[in-house]
Order: structure tokens, then sequence, then C-alpha cells
């Protein structure tokens, strides 16, 4: 076969999408809207002989192919053979299909179709983008006793790109999680040795709620009541095997985006979104219990108020747009600097909280101070002028239900600004006070 050289440069950072398309039309469209709404480079083919040339000098480049099933050198979809033969996630659009070729598809391991019925097509071909996208950075875990059942359901993830883990029975699938917290995805199988998928899923749901870890049960048995009785002991969702593959990846699909979903939601409730910091309300529900954690493990807690020095006068100075640069600026420095270990949020305005942990030789003024004098340090870039702001910090370590120690912290704050700002004041203030 004659090789056809390509010249296109490859950006190793930027996924790159093989279009394997002869309309001109079809394909201009689906190009211009992958790279300006996904940002990814299209590598357009036109017929067999040069997909199959790109194929061959790029396969382990290509994120996913997009393939049209007639092509004039190819008209019977040989080229989805050859794509998922070289393990290349594709996605075939097509103008029909009948049951024959929905079942031929699925042998040949696709990550999916999109009819070319309407104008949406071209919306849905990159929802299903994005998804094979997004599945690569999540992990799941397969759990079932039979080896045949353990690689067919494996292999079906991967075609959708996600990362595999496997295990024999509930009892291995509970020491892979441990191992591997970040997974998010369990199918399990529910009659297996050691322990069941029923025993397996009871015990997961006592530590991972169904906001963090997604499962569905997988089962032979012809029984009618296990469904229901596997979802009421915590699984999102069951599939009866032998089951239809299509059916599964729409299962699958449908619980990894309920969890991105509430992932979602929680980021928008608990999140400032001009800083990114953590908000009040993320603070007030989750500060008693970060508390009782570090009394438990003996460790000391201190939390403290910080507040931009004349903060106004940038607004007034460089406008609002000004005074959002270098509240994310600040913010930015305060979350690098109590990083780990502690509750970084915005309180409201111009005005954070740091609620943190450390022993008892820690010095918590000190760090403090060497944050203040960092931001002091820092020019911020505005419309061409550079300009730098002051924090005041009060403090408080005393060891108090949080109200008492944000009330603390709160008058210390207002003893930093009364004498003069661009200070920390903490306990016994008259020691602490920097002059
Ligand atoms: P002090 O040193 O006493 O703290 O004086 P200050 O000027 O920093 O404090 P003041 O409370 O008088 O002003 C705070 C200003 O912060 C007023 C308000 O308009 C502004 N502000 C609050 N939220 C935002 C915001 O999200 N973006 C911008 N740009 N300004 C904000
Ligand atoms: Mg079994
Ligand atoms: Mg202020």
């Amino acid at each position: 076969m004659q090789r056809i050289a390509d010249t296109t440069p490859i950006h190793l950072d930027t996924p790159k999408v093989l279009l394997v398309e002869d309309s001109t039309f079809f394909a201009t469209i689906v190009q211009r809207k992958i790279e300006k709404r996904l940002g990814f480079q299209v590598d357009w083919k036109k017929a067999y002989a040069e997909a199959t040339a790109a194929i061959d000098c790029y396969k382990d480049s290509y994120m996913v192919a997009l393939l049209g099933l007639n092509l004039p050198d190819a008209p019977h979809g040989e080229i989805i053979q050859y794509a998922t033969k070289k393990c290349i996630p594709s996605i075939i659009f097509t103008a029909e299909i009948d049951n024959d070729f929905r079942s031929n598809l699925l042998t040949w391991s696709v990550v999916d179709y999109v009819l070319k019925d309407s104008a949406s097509c071209v919306d849905t071909l990159i929802n299903i983008i994005r998804r094979i996208h997004k599945n690569s950075a999540i992990k799941t875990l397969v759990v079932d006793d039979s080896r045949p059942m353990r690689k067919a359901i494996t292999r079906l993830l991967e075609t959708q790109r996600f990362q595999v883990l496997s295990a024999t029975n509930g009892k291995e699938a509970l020491r892979v999680l441990s191992e591997n917290p970040d997974i998010k995805l369990i199918v399990t199988d529910y009659d297996m040795p050691e322990m069941d998928g029923f025993e397996l899923i009871d015990t997961l749901r006592k530590t991972h709620s169904k906001n963090d870890l997604a499962i569905i049960g997988m089962s032979a048995s012809g029984d009618p009541l296990l469904s229901a009785q596997l979802i009421k002991s915590g699984a999102d969702d069951f599939v009866p095997k032998p089951f239809q593959v299509e059916e599964f990846h729409c299962r699958v699909g449908h619980s990894i985006e309920m969890l991105e979903n509430i992932a979602l939601i929680r980021d928008l409730s608990y999140k400032d979104p001009l800083t990114r910091l953590h908000n009040r309300r993320y603070f007030f529900e989750n500060a008693d219990t970060f508390i009782q954690k570090a009394i438990a493990k003996g460790q000391k807690v201190s939390v403290a108020m910080l507040d931009i020095d004349f903060f106004k006068k940038v607004n007034d100075t460089y406008g609002h747009d000004g005074g959002d640069i270098v509240l994310q600026k600040i913010s930015a420095l305060i979350q690098s600097t109590f990083s780990k270990d502690a509750i970084t949020c915005r309180f409201g305005g111009e005005e954070f909280c740091v609620l943190h942990t450390h022993t008892v030789e820690d010095n918590v003024f000190e760090r403090f101070d060497a944050l203040r004098q960092a931001i002091e340090a820092t020019t911020i870039l505005i419309d061409g002028h550079t300009i730098q702001v002051t924090i005041s910090t009060g403090i408080s370590s005393e060891s108090e239900p949080i109200a008492s120690m944000l009330k603390l912290a709160d008058s210390r704050l207002y003893t930093a600004k009364e004498t003069g700002r661009n200070r920390v004041v903490g306990r016994p203030p008259a020691a602490n006070i920097r002059d």
C-alpha cells in the first residue's frame, strides 16, 4: 500500500483526533466544532488509503478516531476494523443503522456510533469525544470471580478509555480500593466466593457515599428480586448478564455523569467563583469535624482572620476589575501558604479565614507574619501599573468552640487595624504586635 506522508506537526499535549470522512461539507463542520469547542487538533483524511497510512504512522498519538462508514475506496466499514485492531478508540458516524450492523459494531469494540440524521448530531459527537477524553483520568474497578467475564468487562471499559483495575471477589476489591482511593466506579458481580457482591456493596456504603463512588451490580442469576435488593443495599444501578453492550455503556456513562454533576454542584455551592477558595458555607459545615479530627490526633488548632488594608482605595483607583485581580492574587498566596492541613476560605469581600492544624511547638505567629511579609513584597500588575497591598491578621490559638475562636481572631484583627495595619496580632496581643 502506498504510504502518504503527513507533515502536520504533532503537539504532544494537545489531544489529536483522526477524522476519516469523504464529505467535505460534513468533515469541515465537524473539524471546526472540535477545534473551537474542545481545542483538540483534528487530522482529517478523506479516504481509506490516506487514513490507514496516517494510523500506521501516528496510531499512538490519536486520542480517538471518528470514522465515516462508507469511504470511496472502502465502502463496507473496513476502516473501523483497521482502527479498532490498532486499539484506537473509534466513534462511527453513519446515515443509517440496522440491527445487524449494530451488533457488528459491538464486536469491533467501537466507543459509540452517531447517526447523521439531524443538525444536532455533531453536538452529540462532541459530547462523546469530551466524555472519552475525561474517562482516561477516571479509575474503575471490575469485581468478578469469572476470568472471561472480568476480561470482557475490562475490555468494554477500556474501549471507553477508562483506567481499569480488577479483583476476583469482594475482599480483594476492598483491598484494591484501599490502595486506590481515587477509584470512582465499581462494577461488581453478585455471586462470588469469600465475599459476594451484596456484602461488598453493604461494606462499601459504610465508608463511601453515592456522591463519591458509583457502584453497578451485575448478576447471571435469574432471580427477579436481586436487582432491587442490590440497589437497596447501595448499588446505583444493575445490569443483568448476559447484557447488551450498548446498554452497559449507557449505564456506565450515566453513573459517571451523575458523579460529575454532584461534584459540580458541590463546587458551585462550596467555592467562591472569583478566588476559587472555599466559601463561608463550606467553612461552617466542616470546621467542627476538622477540629475534632485534629484534637483526636493530638494536634493544636488555630484560626486566623485576614483582611486587605485600604482595599477600597484599590477599587477607587483601578476599578472593580482591578480590585478583583488583587483579590485573586492574595487568595492564591494564602492558599499556597496553607495548602495542607487547613481550611482556607474567603469569608466575604476582602476578608479571609484560615483554620489550620499545627503542633504545640509550631510558631503560628511567625507563619502568618511570613505570609504578611510575602504579600507586602508582592507586586501585582493591573493594566500596566504595578501595585502592592498589605494585610492585617488576627489569630486565635486558644482551644474553644469555633464561634469563640472566630470572635477572638476578629477582635485581634480589629486591634491590628487600630494599631497601624500591616501587622499580625496573636496571643498575648502585646507581645506579638510587630513594630
Ligand atoms: P480597611 O483597611 O479598614 O480594611 O479598609 P478597606 O478599604 O480595606 O475596607 P472597607 O470595608 O472600607 O472596603 C472594602 C471594599 O471591598 C468595599 C467593597 O466594595 C470591596 N469589595 C468587596 N467585595 C469585592 C469584590 O468581590 N471585588 C472587588 N473588586 N471589591 C470588593
Ligand atoms: Mg460470580
Ligand atoms: Mg480591608
